[in-house]
């Protein structure tokens, strides 16, 4: 197993986000397994320079230890060029689409929302009878991928068969912004090939975005990685953690003197893998990781009420 651990530096490290990684290090380690360290530092203008140093320190004070120094998305740009030259180059995979989110909505008299929630509407094809070798459009635009017309099926680790058409359920989708910057789907795809990682353990919001993935990974003429989407942790509104829920960040925790061995015990027992919530050091929970233990649902938590705060 090679895997990473990706943050995204747009603000803190909270107890979700400590969670999951501890999952790609016990999942790792246990079995003699490598684990990288990506920062997916693309989303300007929402990456805050604090945060990257900040996600490392919080990453580290877990117990948690990784292969290599850590890296920086943005600072693969030659090899996502590349990539994207490969993908725009002839094959009518993708086109440019000049659309606004109010075109796409106006464009929809029935809007097409996805299953998958916070996904969207499903693009409605406006741009996607340009074929390549047409003049590329003067305006401002993204690129897009076309996407199947049929079932795409992967098992996950933990959720079990997923299968979704992606033509229908999703649409096609930006692989570049309008400012011309590679997305996310994209770059995570291109760096998970470049650094050989052949497993993907992520939280369970992103089982969409894998499906457009896939589709990448098939026109690029690679293996997928395997996947383990992981739980969420939601506050009592059943909302993902946020503000509003109290401060979860690890920060915040590590100053006001909570021991990282409270938060991994927590995590460790919220993930059914022990049977207290008692403090715990990350190294010596590696035995005790156990897949088939993990739940599928989310947990819920009363953030206020942790840790004796
Ligand atoms: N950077 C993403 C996050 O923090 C994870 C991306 C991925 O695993 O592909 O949620």
């Amino acid at each position: 197993m090679r895997t990473r651990l990706a943050p995204s530096p747009t603000g803190a490290q909270h107890l979700g986000n400590a969670r999951t990684h501890l999952i790609a290090y016990w999942a790792a380690r246990q079995c003699g397994g490598e684990l990288v360290f990506r920062i997916d530092d693309l989303d300007s203008p929402r990456v805050k320079d604090w945060a990257i140093k900040q996600a490392i320190e919080d990453i580290r004070w877990l117990g948690i230890d990784w292969d290599g120094p850590p890296t920086l998305q943005t600072e693969h740009q030659p090899r996502y060029r590349q990539t994207l030259a490969t993908i725009t180059g002839g094959r009518n995979l993708a086109y440019p689409c000049v659309c606004s989110r109010k075109d796409i909505a106006e464009a929809l008299s029935a809007p097409h929302e996805s299953r998958f929630q916070g996904e969207g509407p499903v693009y409605p094809g406006t741009c996607a009878g340009y074929r390549d070798g047409a003049p590329i459009p003067p305006q401002l635009h993204c690129w897009r991928l076309r996407v199947s017309d049929e079932t795409l099926v992967f098992d996950d680790q933990v959720l079990g068969r997923q299968q979704c058409n992606p033509a229908r359920e999703l649409g096609d989708f930006p692989i570049t912004t309008k400012n011309d910057q590679v997305s996310y789907q994209l770059a995570v795809v291109v760096d998970d090939m470049c650094q050989n990682v052949d497993w993907v353990i992520r939280g369970n919001d992103l089982v969409a975005s894998t499906f457009r993935q896939l589709e990448l990974y098939r026109h690029l003429g690679c293996r997928p990685p395997r996947y383990a989407h992981v739980p969420l942790v939601r506050g009592v509104d059943g909302r993902r953690l946020a503000k509003r829920h109290g401060d979860t960040r690890l920060s915040h925790y590590r100053e006001c003197g909570v021991a990282a061995e409270a938060i991994v015990g927590w995590a460790a027992h919220s993930l059914g893998l022990t049977d207290t919530a008692e403090p715990q050091k990350a190294a010596d929970l590696i035995d005790r990781f156990d897949w088939s233990r993990l739940p599928k649902q989310d947990t819920v938590i009363d953030a206020e009420r942790l840790f004796g705060l």
